[in-house]
């Protein structure tokens, strides 16, 4: 009931900046305000052609130590924020306090970082993380699912349920990389209904953290005869010393 009168509202209000909640001029698509534009952090500057992470301080390759060292199943991930302020507060807001209005905006920011990525191949699916079938419950909605479901908009691509989680699965923030590899694999399983043999699929999350959870699902993805899986995410974390460190 509770999400049914904030639905209510923001169709009686006029659309406001996703990032601060100020109020957006008539006509705008995108709702994020000049001021926030300029505080959040894209990844526009020089990052991982793999996993999207930032490469700083002279680091000469073009893709990070970790996916030198364990290249991932996907073949590009498509990132458009760092997980940072702003970021974190409006993502919480859309997940957790049903602002459900916030996932054109954020599929319009993944779609631009695709295109503006000169990626041209385009996507026979897209498809998303399953959430925990109690976490849906609970919220309402599926977040990832619905930001999948925007972004297929853009590509004109059908949007198709391809993976199954399991009711008992652990929350991944608790793990360590390799615990949340374990986790992740038994966690997540392939939707035997769907039909995803020689295409081309974008796989869809709200936040890549260690990106432990996408890759383990774009290999379930192959397994089951997708051709090649590219992976997409709002936000990730940051610069890690480690990323750019590490020795090969
Ligand atoms: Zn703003
Ligand atoms: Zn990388």
């Amino acid at each position: 009931m509770k999400k049914f009168f904030e639905n209510l509202i923001s169709l009686l209000f006029p659309p406001r900046c996703c990032f601060c909640g100020g109020i957006m001029g008539e006509g705008s698509k995108v709702f994020i305000c000049k001021s926030c534009d300029s505080k959040i952090t894209y990844t526009y500057e020089k990052h991982c052609q793999i996993c999207c992470a930032p490469l700083k301080g002279g680091f000469s390759l073009n893709t990070c130590a970790f996916c030198n060292r364990r290249r991932p199943h996907y073949k590009k991930a498509f990132v458009p924020l760092i997980y940072e302020d702003l970021v974190r507060k409006s993502i919480i807001r859309y997940k957790f306090r049903g602002k459900i209005s916030y996932s054109k905006t954020f599929a319009f920011l993944i779609a631009d970082k695709i295109i503006g990525e000169n990626f041209s191949e385009g996507f026979d699916i897209v498809t998303s993380i399953p959430q925990n079938p109690a976490q849906s419950f609970f919220r309402g909605f599926n977040p990832a699912r619905l930001l999948a479901k925007e972004v297929a908009l853009f590509f004109n691509a059908p949007y198709m349920d391809t993976l199954n989680r399991s009711f008992r699965s652990k929350k991944q923030s608790r793990l360590k990389y390799k615990e949340r590899l374990e986790n992740a694999k038994k966690s997540y399983s392939f939707k035997k209904s769907a039909n995803i043999k020689g295409k081309i699929v974008l796989l869809v999350d709200d936040i890549l953290t260690t990106g432990a959870t996408l890759d383990t699902c774009a290999k379930i993805l192959l397994d089951n005869g997708a051709k090649e899986v590219y992976v997409a995410a709002l936000a990730r974390t940051g610069y890690s010393p480690i990323i750019n460190t590490l020795k090969l």
